[in-house]
Parts: C-alpha cells; sequence; structure tokens
C-alpha cells in the first residue's frame, strides 16, 4: 500500500495527498504533519519508514468538504485519490486513482466558494520592469488581461484582485508577490508567447488573438498560456464556458494604488474585518452575482463617462415611482446562474443547480415586464439580453424531480414521466413483488398446480418451484434449474426474461438517469453562451437596483461630469461615518478648481479632518462607478488617479519604518499624480524630527500645487504651512472648526475657510484620560514656549494658580467639573455648556 502510495505521491508533490481507504482520506508524511497543522486534527503513526513511524492523519470521507474549504482557504491544494476498484472483489490492493485536484484558484463547487467573493487564479509574467497579468474566475468563466509598469502597479493590481491562487514566473523574487497565500512558481517555460497563443486559439477556436484587442499585450498572453494549461491539468476537462480573453486597459479605470485601496477601505476595513465599509453599506443587491459584480465594479472605478452617465440615467429611472422595489422583487427567485452555468460547462453541476437554474430562468419573463416601464438605452439593452428561454424552462421542469437529492449518485433525480425506458426500468422495481404474485397465481391455475410457487435465490435467480410429487405434472416449457431433497426448480422465458429485467433494471436505471442527466447538460452547454449573457444582465440588473434603492434610502444625488477642471461638492457627506454616528452628520463642502488646487486643512485632532478628505475621495470614486454620491450636489471633470498618503503603520514584514512607509507613498504620489489626479495628503512628515517633516511637507506641498498641479487635500499640524498660500495663489486654506469653554472642547466638524487659529491639543489630550498634572504641566511648558523661554525640562512646574484649584471656587465650578464631558456627544456636551454658561451671565 505504501509503494502504491508513493507512487501516486510522486506525481503530486505540491498537493496534500487525500488518500482514500474505507470510509477515510487518509494523509501520510509531510502532508499529515501539515494537514493535522491546519485542520487541527490529531496526528497518529502508522507503520514504520526507515524505522521511523510514518506520520498520518485522516479526515472521514462524507465530512471531507468542510476540510477541503479550510484547507483551500488556507492557499493548500489538494489531490483527490479514490478507490477504483471494487474492493470487494478485486484480489489484493485495490486499485486507486487521482480523481480531482482541487486548488485555491480553480474551485468550482458551491461549497468550497464564497458566495459574495470572486473566487481568482492569476498568473503573473514579467519582463523586466514590466508585469503580465492573466486572471480567470473559473466559477464564472471571465478570463482577463492586463499589463503594468512597475512595482507599485503590480501591487495596486494584486491588491484588486485578491487572487485565491497566483502562479508567478520562476524567478520572481518579489515578497510581495512570493509571500503571498497561494502562491507559486512556474517555470519559465510555460510563459512562452507562442505557445501561449496557439493554446488561447485552441480554447477559443480562434485563429488568432486580434478579435479581442490584446494583440499589443504579448507578456500578459504568456501569463494567460500559462494559466490555461494550469487549469487543463488540474480539471481534467473541457473548459466550454471559457469562450474569450478581455484586455482591462489600466488606463480605462481610474488608478489607485494599494495603499489607496486599503485607506478607503472599499470592503476591508483597516482592520481587516468587512464591517463598516463602503461595501457593506452599499451592498443590498438581492443576488449573489449582483453582489460579486458589485465588488468588482467598487475596486475598479472607470473613467469612461459615456458608460458612467449610462448607469446614472438608469439608476434614475429604476428610483422613479421606487421602481427599483418591483424589478428588484422579480430578482428574488433568481439563483447564482452564473456559478451553476460554469458547473454545466465543466459537467459537475448537480440536480439541484439544475432546478435552481430552471426556477431562475422561469422568473425572467417578470422581470423584462417590470423593465418595460423605465427604459433607458442601457435598462433596454439589459433587458433584451435577459433572454426568455421557456423551452429549457420547460424541459428542466420535466426532467427534473421536485426537490431532488443532491447528488446524482444514488439515482432519483430524473421526474417521473420524463422518460418512457425509465419509468419502465423504475416500473419492474417497484412492482416486481406484485408481477411474481401474478405470475405463481396464473401458473397454478393453468397448470392445476397446488404447490406450484414462484421464488428467488442469489445464486440461482427466479425459479417456479413444484414439490416432487407433483413435479412429474410440470408442463414441457419448463426448464429444470436445480434440483433439492422435496422439489424441483424450473425457469421459463417468460420468467427469464423477467429476471434479466429485474436484475439488472436498478442499476440499468441508475445508468440510464446518468445518461439523460449527461444529456441534459449538453442541451444546456449547446445555450452556454446566451445563458451566461443572460447572467451577466440579471447581475447589472441587480447592481443598478441595489444602487437605485441607496440613492433613494440614503439620499445620494447624481453627480454631474463637466469638462471644466473642478471638483465641486455641494454638503459632501461620508457614507460610512454617517452610518456608525449616533448624531446628525455635519455635511460640508468641498470645491477645487483652477484657481484652488490645493487645499491646506488646519484644525484640532479629531476635528474631522481625515473624515472630510475620506469623503472627498469616496465620493469621486463611487462616481466613477456609476453610482450616485452622498452629497446635495457634484460637479467634477474625470479623475484619472486617486492618491492617498493617509494615516501610517509600520511595514514591519517588509523592514520598512514608519517614516519609511510615509516616505515611499508620497514618492509615489509626486511621480505619478498628474492635473486630474485627485491626492490626500495626511498629516505628512509626522513619522519624523519637527523641522524635518515641516521642511519636507512644506516641499512636498509646494511641488504638488505647483508643478504636479493636482487636486490636493493636504491636512497638516504645521501652521507654518498656513502661510504657503501668499507665496502660491492656488493654495487656499480651510479648517474645521471647534469652540472651547474653559477647558472643555466641542467640536463642530464644519468647514471653515482659512487657517485653525488654535490647536486645542492640551484640550484633546484631556479628553483622552491624560491625567490633570500631566496637562498642568504640559499647559506650562506650552506657556514657555510660546513666549519664547528656554525650555527646561528638568525645572518642575512652578505651583499655578489653576481653574481647577483656585482657592475660591465658583460654585458653579464643582458643578462643571463634575459633568462626565466625556461620555456626552459633543453636540451635548456644547449643548450642557451653553446651559451652564447662560446661568453664569
Ligand atoms: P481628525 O482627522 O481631524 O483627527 P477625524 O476625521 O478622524 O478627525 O474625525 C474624528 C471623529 O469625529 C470621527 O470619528 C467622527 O465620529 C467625528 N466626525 C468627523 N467628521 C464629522 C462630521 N462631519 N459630522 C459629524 N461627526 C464627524
Amino acid at each position: 500500500m505504501m509503494q502504491q502510495f508513493l507512487r501516486i505521491k510522486a506525481q503530486h508533490p505540491d498537493q496534500l495527498l487525500f488518500y482514500r481507504m474505507g470510509d477515510f482520506y487518509e494523509l501520510f508524511f509531510e502532508d499529515a504533519k501539515q494537514a493535522a497543522d491546519l485542520l487541527d486534527i490529531t496526528l497518529t503513526a502508522r507503520g514504520k519508514s526507515g524505522g521511523e513511524p510514518i506520520p498520518m492523519c485522516g479526515v472521514p470521507y462524507h465530512a471531507a468538504e468542510g476540510y477541503l474549504a479550510r484547507l483551500v482557504k488556507a492557499g493548500v491544494s489538494v489531490a483527490i485519490c479514490e478507490q477504483i476498484g471494487d474492493p470487494a472483489t478485486s484480489k489484493g490492493l485495490v486499485e486507486r486513482q487521482v480523481v480531482r485536484v482541487i486548488t485555491p484558484g480553480t474551485l468550482s463547487d458551491e461549497a468550497l466558494l464564497e458566495e459574495s467573493r470572486d473566487n481568482l487564479l492569476l498568473a503573473l509574467a514579467q519582463h523586466g520592469e514590466r508585469y503580465g497579468l492573466a486572471h480567470l474566475d473559473l466559477s464564472a468563466g471571465r478570463f482577463r488581461v492586463l499589463e503594468v509598469e512597475g512595482e507599485a502597479a503590480l501591487l495596486s493590481e494584486l491588491e484588486r484582485l485578491q487572487p485565491a491562487e497566483l502562479l508567478y514566473q520562476e524567478g520572481i523574487l518579489y515578497p510581495a508577490v512570493t509571500g503571498r497565500r497561494g502562491a507559486r512558481s512556474q517555470p519559465q517555460w510555460e510563459f512562452d508567447t507562442d505557445s501561449a497563443e496557439k493554446a488561447l486559439n485552441d480554447q477559443f477556436q480562434t485563429h488568432d488573438l486580434q478579435g479581442f484587442g490584446c494583440a499589443d499585450l504579448s507578456l500578459a498572453i504568456a501569463a494567460a498560456g500559462c494559466l490555461l494549461q494550469y487549469v487543463k491539468e488540474t480539471q481534467r476537462n473541457q473548459l466550454p464556458h471559457i469562450t474569450s480573453l478581455g484586455p482591462e486597459r489600466h488606463e480605462d479605470g481610474v488608478i489607485m494604488d494599494a495603499a489607496t485601496r486599503r485607506n478607503l477601505e472599499i470592503d476591508t476595513n483597516l482592520t481587516g474585518g468587512d464591517s463598516n465599509t463602503l461595501f457593506s453599506v452599499l451592498d443590498t443587491s438581492v443576488t449573489a452575482m449582483g453582489r460579486r459584480m458589485l465588488r468588482r465594479w467598487l475596486h475598479r472605478p472607470i473613467t469612461d463617462t459615456t458608460v458612467l452617465e449610462a448607469r446614472q440615467q438608469a439608476i434614475r429611472a429604476l428610483c422613479n415611482n421606487y421602481q427599483f422595489e418591483l424589478v428588484r422583487d422579480t430578482l428574488k427567485p433568481i439563483g447564482d446562474m452564473e456559478r451553476i452555468l460554469a458547473r454545466v460547462a465543466l459537467r459537475s453541476a448537480r440536480p439541484r443547480d439544475l432546478s435552481r437554474l430552471a426556477q431562475s430562468l422561469a422568473a425572467l419573463p417578470k422581470l423584462r415586464n417590470e423593465l418595460n416601464r423605465c427604459q433607458t438605452p442601457l435598462l433596454s439593452q439589459l433587458q433584451q439580453q435577459c433572454n426568455e428561454y421557456p423551452d429549457t424552462v420547460a424541459l428542466l421542469e420535466r426532467a427534473i424531480k421536485e426537490n431532488p437529492p443532491v447528488v446524482l449518485r444514488e439515482g432519483g433525480v430524473i421526474a417521473a414521466g420524463y422518460d418512457e425506458e425509465l419509468d419502465e426500468l423504475r416500473q419492474i422495481n417497484t412492482h416486481a413483488g406484485d408481477y411474481l404474485l401474478e405470475i405463481e397465481q396464473r401458473e397454478r391455475e393453468q397448470t392445476g398446480i397446488s404447490t406450484l410457487k414462484v421464488g428467488y435465490n442469489r445464486v440461482h435467480g427466479y425459479y417456479i418451484e413444484i414439490s416432487k410429487l407433483q413435479s412429474a405434472r410440470a408442463p414441457a416449457e419448463y426448464v429444470r434449474r436445480q434440483t433439492l431433497k422435496n422439489a424441483e426448480r424450473y425457469i421459463t422465458p417468460e420468467l427469464k426474461e423477467f429476471e434479466d429485467k429485474a436484475l439488472s433494471s436498478k442499476s440499468r436505471a441508475l445508468a440510464r438517469e446518468k445518461l439523460l442527466y449527461e444529456e441534459l447538460l449538453d442541451r444546456l452547454n449547446e445555450q452556454l453562451l446566451a445563458l451566461q449573457t443572460t447572467a451577466a444582465a440579471v447581475s447589472e440588473l441587480d447592481v443598478l437596483g441595489c444602487l437605485a434603492e441607496r440613492a433613494e434610502n440614503l439620499s445620494l444625488c447624481q453627480p454631474e461630469f463637466v469638462s471644466e477642471q473642478t471638483i465641486d461638492i455641494e454638503a459632501g457627506r461620508h457614507l460610512v461615518v454617517e452610518q456608525v454616528l449616533e448624531e446628525p452628520f455635519i455635511a460640508n463642502d468641498c470645491l477645487l478648481n483652477q484657481q484652488r488646487r490645493m487645499l491646506l486643512i488646519t484644525g484640532p485632532n479629531m476635528g474631522g479632518k481625515s473624515t472630510y478628505m475620506r469623503q472627498t475621495a469616496v465620493i469621486a470614486l463611487l462616481a466613477h462607478v456609476g453610482s450616485f454620491v452622498p452629497a446635495k450636489a457634484v460637479r467634477l471633470a474625470p479623475v484619472d488617479r486617486i492618491f492617498t498618503r493617509i494615516g501610517s503603520s509600520d511595514d514591519l514584514a517588509g523592514g520598512r519604518s514608519t517614516f519609511m512607509v510615509e516616505m515611499t507613498e508620497t514618492a509615489n504620489i509626486l511621480h505619478n499624480a498628474t492635473p486630474n489626479s485627485l491626492v490626500l495628503m495626511d498629516e505628512v512628515g509626522r513619522g519624523t524630527s519637527t523641522f524635518d517633516g515641516l521642511a519636507l511637507a512644506w516641499a512636498a506641498a509646494l511641488q504638488l500645487a505647483q508643478q504636479v498641479q493636482a487636486f490636493t487635500l493636504f491636512a497638516t499640524h504645521y501652521f507654518e504651512l498656513t502661510s504657503l498660500p501668499e507665496q502660491c495663489p492656488t493654495m487656499a486654506n480651510i479648517h474645521l472648526d471647534a469652540t472651547e469653554y474653559q477647558d472643555h472642547i466641542v467640536f463642530l466638524h464644519n468647514i471653515q475657510e482659512g487657517p485653525a487659529n488654535r490647536s486645542y491639543g492640551l484640550q484633546v489630550a484631556k479628553l483622552a484620560g491624560i491625567p490633570r498634572a500631566v496637562l498642568n504641566a504640559a499647559k506650562h511648558k506650552l506657556a514657555e514656549l510660546e513666549a519664547g523661554a528656554p525650555a527646561n525640562p528638568g525645572s518642575p512646574p512652578p505651583a499655578q494658580p489653576d481653574l481647577f484649584s483656585s482657592p475660591a471656587p465658583h460654585p458653579l465650578l464643582e458643578e462643571l467639573e463634575n459633568l462626565e464631558l466625556d461620555d456626552l456627544s459633543p453636540r451635548q456636551a456644547l449643548d450642557t455648556l451653553y446651559k451652564l454658561k447662560s446661568r453664569l451671565d
């Protein structure tokens, strides 16, 4: 057995081998150690190899799916090795074979896939600074290629695509690639452009790849060839649902670097979770396919205003009279057609996939009908693509039983009345008993033999038995089969025929069902392309309906794209912050144009600077998705890139300090931003000494405003920078307002023109719970610093009369001191303080 295991394992060195033994899949040697660790199961031993016990662990085969899901999630591939021969009949060792290979990037099983996320396999080729990428969602048949220049752009794409598995060309040593979960290197020769073109033309049955518009993407084509080869090897199957290759042009999208994607919390928040993200607030889509499409849209905003305006128009039409509600209602019975169709193509569709497909297709006429009431060019086009398939629905409804079993293995899937032969085979089985009684009755009457009976045994099959005494009266057509002590057993041609039918009817019924099922898959595969187009149209309708519902219920407005260089937001809001706040969100304007390219934002910490900057970027992003945006009115010119330099964390894994990360990101912005870009800079320079930081922030701000001329929001705590607008007229100061009552600060969160006049640092520190003694010492130091006195950290602060220890406290002061302002919202705090003030007055 170990020899057999080692022989098979040798063919699958990169995969965990699930070796079937009875009711278990067993793993041995290193595989066992790795699996025990990842799955948290017990590691045992079996036999010995070279005097050492062989590590072993196992999982029950009926529970394998859950374990497989965990392994692929951890980026591990698994080869499933089954017993091919029948253990009951085979002599010696039962034959075994690898029947499928499951890798993280090539999943199509419903149980292994995450419903609301694409599952991508990505291949990466490199030539100098240029990278060719090909990515495939096997569970949808989407196959795309693109090329990017430089590591930053590559990282941005990896951040966007989040591939479950990554095949990189041998020789790429970049840790952000090689260290990814599910990354594996592929030999150089797998990335050969000529063989790739040939393989792709074979797949698409084309003469060349011109028609797909990727003639100039030879590096990406090489990657696509490697990818296709890998999928074919692991699937051991045709891939008829992969019918084209789509180029993704970097410049067609709004370019965002990896840090920006993270900072804007598109679908992952800064702590790595999925709550409080743009996606979590926006996604109310009805179908899983819609959910995945919305995620793709948010990750790849586009610049083509024709497409964007068509989406806006559709959203507006769907909002009209709450039409989206009716449309969304009709989407409810629609299942995950996209993935079902992929399984139909891979011939792994399960019975319930087919009944769900029938249900989904049956819902289309109603959907089309609802769309009659809201016509825009895009909606009409989608309506048309939601073809109706009455024949297919009828066929599937007739063919598949209601609530069919999960798998075809045991039969019972094809409905009665669909196929005569199957019905007959099933009839024989269910009515065998009745039929034999019928024969017995008839033969008794015809022969007059009272002891005649019909029976069955495993060795001789069916027989007619007559007692020895009466056996002489057996009719001539009875053929003797077996002689017993007291009886003779016979067979008749009729009984022989019945026996053949009955004995084989069960297995024949099963075989017949399998054949009929395969035929159904054939029939569906004939219309695969049309069905896939319909699934895509349904997804898009779902996303548009979702965006319409959000527009209505979150009070979003339709942004207007203009040719004049501007970003002009009236009463903009932060979509996510406004959801989590208990008090009302304070809306703010933002105006950037040719004369006002950079806003220097000052104001206290916690004043709302980051919120304001992020909301501006999110509004720009959503506008480029085609969505409505959280504001009263927005006019903007198309944005080509969004950059953010916000917050900073050590990149310990990459060996870079906070300051290094900050400077790398700043350098990227200074090199790549254009006059059509939107740049957010939050407290640049914070990571180093005051003067270094101030000097760098100063220089970077000037470069951005004067040379790069990008639209920039520049938040800073260096007050020195607020004098920059005097020398650079395209810069303007704005600040976030706060007010103070005695030692308490109240944030107003509204944007005002001009620089802030105070920083309120000590007040914020107080809010944060810094001990009073430290605050008093700091206050003293501050007074000293502001007066230009030499700083002397050694001397203790002189006993200053302060507000809290004055000899004759005002009666209200005690009340004020006892107020738990920290527990109140800024609004409530302000209110309380005003009340106290009026009493004081
Ligand atoms: P800063 O960057 O100036 O330190 P933040 O933008 O992080 O401040 O905002 C701090 C908190 O203030 C936010 O978490 C939010 O609760 C609140 N906040 C910010 N902006 C607003 C606003 N416009 N309306 C209401 N609350 C706001």
